[in-house]
């Protein structure tokens, strides 16, 4: 396999951090990336901040919208979905109207009535919470959506996934006793570090969001102070590091943001966790308690991956485009060194297939092997089939961080990605 000695680019997980800090800060620009593989575009015609999805982007969010719905059955979340459109009444009563409004599309007028473009989830959720009588038997209740929600950013800061008009949000709310709060925060939380985790990504920090000056906010002291309180206690509880930030709290409550960082060092916040005691109390959310009587819930907002939208821009950049394999667009990339070993190769793409693996080929018609090796840099798992292997029926197998497998039997080769890409590893072998 001499022909295989190249001199390649470093490969992401190779490249160093400082050494090629500038150079990695361009090209791990998610913009960048995305027009490269691919996976998203824009069109002044449809407009500004309104990305579209291209066919390997759409594999990537597909994969990510499955991982979050997965963990979130485990934890026994149900979903549902929810219309992006609300009648303005129904966030007059939220409160987003008057605290939120100049994020917010204007209403559109429709046979007397106005219907807004949902900024949040949220109120629908009170309602679907609200659409029967509900017992203490049946909380803590956990209702999760991946649904859409429009915000209408300035056109000067739109640009790529990060600053968009229409998300597509991971959001989730709990309705719950005051007595069970805490842990359902705390478990949101530690959702959040699993999925990181999965993604190979890091927060930056924890950041606890407490109102600042100005009429942006709620008006009860009270309540603020219990819910920054019970987050506080998340916090503390789970031994995380946090700082407290003024006036970057929701309009209704205090927040545990998760925050990530650019290669820039740029932060954004990417998760949250919320304890809100005020929305609950504008939809008059009620449960029959134990003891017969009418209580109030509270309501944890909570979303572990954030927008789809702002997850695959920094899983672009921290990862420079060469994703976990579990999320990679192709995972496997079959090279015959000639076309005498086009039927074998074409064959073990097939058996990909049939395992749920993403496969193509890239036929000796591309370009040398080298080059094609080349082309397929970010791809995980790199198949080479020569004349040996394909006699054999095995496989050469390199990997995307420069390591190379001696030649085995196609079908454990396989049956190894398969469980790797199955229990969503980071690693690309496990041995
Ligand atoms: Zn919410």
């Amino acid at each position: 396999m001499a022909a295989l000695s190249l001199d390649l680019p470093a490969s992401p997980e190779q490249r160093g951090t400082t050494r090629h800090r500038e150079e990695t800060q361009a090209m791990h620009d998610h913009r960048r990336l995305g027009r490269e593989l691919e996976l998203f575009g824009t069109d002044p015609l449809m407009g500004a901040g309104l990305p579209y999805w291209l066919p390997d982007g759409a594999v990537v969010r597909h994969a990510l919208e499955e991982y979050i719905r997965d963990a979130e059955r485990r934890a026994g979340y149900r979903h549902v979905y929810s219309p992006v459109l609300g009648k303005r009444e129904l966030y007059e009563l939220s409160g987003h109207w008057a605290h939120y409004s100049e994020d917010m599309f204007p209403p559109m007028e429709l046979g007397g009535e106005q219907a807004v473009l949902r900024p949040s989830l949220c109120p629908h959720h009170a309602l679907i919470y609200r659409s029967r009588a509900r017992s203490y038997r049946e909380l803590p209740l956990r209702i999760a959506e991946l649904g859409g929600m429009y915000r209408s950013e300035p056109s000067g800061v739109l640009g790529g996934l990060t600053r968009v008009r229409a998300i597509q949000l991971n959001d989730a709310h709990v309705f719950c006793t005051l007595e069970q709060a805490v842990e359902e925060a705390e478990s949101a939380l530690r959702m959040i570090g699993e999925a990181y985790a999965a993604l190979g990504i890091r927060a930056a920090r924890h950041r606890l969001s407490l109102p600042g000056p100005g009429g942006k906010y709620v008006a009860d002291p009270e309540l603020w102070r219990r819910a920054s309180a019970m987050l506080r206690e998340v916090l503390d509880r789970g031994g995380i590091a946090y700082e407290a930030a003024e006036g970057e709290a929701a309009f209704y409550g205090p927040k545990i943001d998760v925050q990530i960082a650019d290669p820039a060092g740029r932060e954004s916040t990417l998760s949250t966790v919320q304890i809100d005691f005020h929305q609950p109390e504008r939809f008059g959310l009620r449960y029959i308690g134990a003891d017969g009587a009418r209580h109030r819930p509270v309501m944890v907002h909570r979303s572990v991956i954030g927008s789809l939208e702002r997850a695959v821009a920094h899983l672009l950049e921290a990862h420079g485009g060469a994703f976990p394999a579990w999320l990679a667009p192709t995972q496997v990339v079959v090279l015959p060194v000639s076309d005498a070993e086009s039927e074998q190769s074409a064959r073990l793409v097939r058996r990909c297939a049939d395992r749920g693996l993403r496969a193509r080929l890239a036929a000796p018609g591309e370009g040398t092997l080298g080059a094609r090796v080349r082309a397929a840099r970010l791809v995980p798992y790199q198949a080479v089939i020569g004349p040996e292997e394909a006699a054999g029926e095995q496989v050469a197998l390199r990997l995307r961080d420069g390591r190379r497998l001696a030649p085995q039997p196609a079908g454990e080769v396989l049956h190894r990605i398969e469980a790797l890409v199955a229990r969503r590893d980071t690693r690309l072998w496990d041995r």
